[in-house]
């Protein structure tokens, strides 16, 4: 296999075409024509992935948040990001981002972190494409029987990778809980959705206090803040599934790295 055969696998589960367009997703380093046997799969594209792909003797480094988002004039190994690309080149390793188009796919980032959580059936988009009700940004699902929010939340922290602060819940713990809205990582902008969307809870990371709490103030749904992290990983595995069924042979792993940003809580 080439890197051009595993492109190819991504490009058609995730088009970059739907990627935001402030968004910088693909290959950032590596050659076309390089062989791949080994397929590297993480959220960040930091220094301690960058070792574990070399520790596995990795091919590709397939990411879902960008190293460079903006301009760059510079790669030299005065900053964390230059001595990561040069480990990367030095020992062949390619480097490939999917991140806005994977969170919009079907199967996307948010379809990996429904099921995750125990949501069943089928997942519809929180925000959907206009011109595509089955693509677009977070999912709503339902739990297989009506829990509570207490339960509910339980389920989806026994659900996600364990990071330092688990999740953070808003809501009456006793408040039933069927239908329920998720998105990876940051989700505020879509709280409006989901409360329009009437779903009884809505899981995504990084909210702030006073979104949160103007929302609850306003009667909610109920929320859950979990990891930024941790919400992102479930989907590794859905895209190291996509590589596999496609019929490219590269051997896949999924980093099991804490990448996220808070490493401790007291
Ligand atoms: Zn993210």
């Amino acid at each position: 296999m080439t890197l051009t055969n595993v492109i190819e696998v991504l490009e058609a589960a995730y088009p970059p075409a739907r990627a935001e367009s402030w968004d910088a997703v693909g290959l950032v380093s590596g050659d076309p024509a390089q062989p791949v046997r080994r397929v590297l799969l993480a959220v960040d594209p930091v220094a301690a992935v960058a070792e574990e792909a070399l520790e596995w003797q990795a091919d590709l480094i397939v990411t879902h948040h960008p190293l460079y988002l903006r301009g760059t004039t510079s790669v030299a190994t005065t900053t964390p990001k230059g001595r990561l690309i040069h480990t990367l080149i030095k020992n062949d390793i390619a480097l490939y981002t999917a991140h806005t188009n994977a969170d919009v796919a079907n199967p996307g980032v948010s379809d990996a972190l429904a099921r995750a959580v125990g949501l069943t059936g089928d997942l519809v988009p929180l925000q959907p494409f206009p011109d595509d009700p089955w693509r677009g940004l977070g999912r709503i699902g339902e739990t297989a029987e009506e829990t509570t929010l207490e339960e509910f939340a339980a389920r989806a922290a026994k659900g996600l990778p364990r990071t330092s602060w688990g999740i953070r819940v808003a809501g009456d713990p006793s408040r039933r809980v069927t239908r329920v809205a998720v998105s990876g990582g940051a989700g505020d902008s879509l709280l409006g959705a989901a409360r329009a969307a009437g779903v009884d809870v809505f899981l995504t990371a990084d909210l702030r206090h006073h979104p949160a709490s103007e929302f609850m103030e306003a009667g909610g749904p109920a929320l859950i803040d979990a990891a930024h992290w941790a919400t992102e990983w479930p989907w590794l595995d859905s895209a190291a599934s996509i590589l596999h069924a496609s019929g490219v042979t590269v051997e896949t792993r999924v980093s099991a790295t804490v990448t996220d940003a808070w490493t401790r809580g007291y």
